[in-house]
């Protein structure tokens, strides 16, 4: 019943919003240009995740996890749109259909009614409705519980083989409600990596996925997708990044920086 699902199950919505602690009072020491040879990859990765912890305060997962089919129908209604428009269309579409299956069975139309709120309803109500589909004809039964068993890459297929599921939907579904280090790479964290050199220039957020995730240990994955996102919001800004403030400056190739 998707009306009737506990707390527990429902999707978190914390994980766009960097589910960071606030922010420590006063403005990170401008630092210095880089003069020497930057440490390796994987060894700056580290440094710049840990800089950002204590910058930013260690991000902290949420209490209780949705279970991995409401947090993919969630990843789909956030597609295009801002976190407040797919959770007030997820808790619509939860309030209006008893069950993923009544979803899946109900008038194209109806679904696409109930998330209106969340945009792109007539793109995400029949894809919604196929994925649901395509799950319940390869297991039988409307749950990626399953996937809890598999190994990280084995879950990833399973996933990306869904209808509009790309690599950072699936990401976001193996890291927030399966805990495996999974790395979604959204624009932020896109932009971010780009700039500190963890990525080339010609790198699609796509291919970033696999390449940021080998770069920190799985245990830092979750603070370091959570930490790039938080940086790019408050100081790696797309438009005029806060280079002078910014806590990694000096580990930070990117050549327009200011100092
Ligand atoms: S120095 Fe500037 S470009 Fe580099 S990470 Fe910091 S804000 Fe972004």
């Amino acid at each position: 019943m998707v009306a009737q699902q506990s707390d527990a199950t429902r999707p978190r919505r914390t994980r766009q919003s960097g589910g960071a602690q606030a922010a420590p009072a006063g403005a990170a020491p401008e630092r210095k240009a880089t003069t020497g040879p930057l440490p390796s990859l994987k060894r700056r990765a580290r440094q710049v995740n840990a800089i950002l912890s204590d910058y930013y305060g260690p991000p902290t997962r949420p209490n209780g996890r949705a279970d991995p089919l409401s947090e993919l129908i969630a990843v789909i209604l956030s597609q295009h749109t801002s976190d407040v428009n797919s959770e007030r269309a997820f808790d619509s579409l939860c309030a209006r259909f008893p069950s993923w299956e009544a979803v899946r069975t109900a008038p194209v139309a109806e679904v696409a009614e109930a998330i209106r709120s969340g945009g792109l309803a007539v793109v995400k109500a029949p894809r919604i409705q196929r994925v649901l589909t395509q799950i319940l004809e390869a297991r039988g039964e409307l749950s990626l519980d399953f996937l809890a068993d598999l190994p990280l890459e084995d879950a990833r297929a399973f996933l990306r083989a869904l209808d509009g599921v790309g690599p950072k939907s699936a990401a976001c579904v193996l890291l927030f409600s399966l805990g495996q280090p999974a790395m979604p790479v959204d624009t932020h964290v896109h932009r971010v990596a780009g700039r500190l050199g963890f990525i080339g220039p010609r790198t699609t957020a796509d291919a970033a996925h696999e390449q940021l995730e080998r770069m920190v240990p799985p245990a830092e994955v979750y603070a370091f997708h959570v930490n790039l996102i938080r940086h790019g919001r408050e100081t790696c800004k797309a438009q005029r990044p806060r280079c002078p403030r910014c806590p990694v400056n000096a580990l930070c190739p990117y050549p327009a920086k200011a100092v």
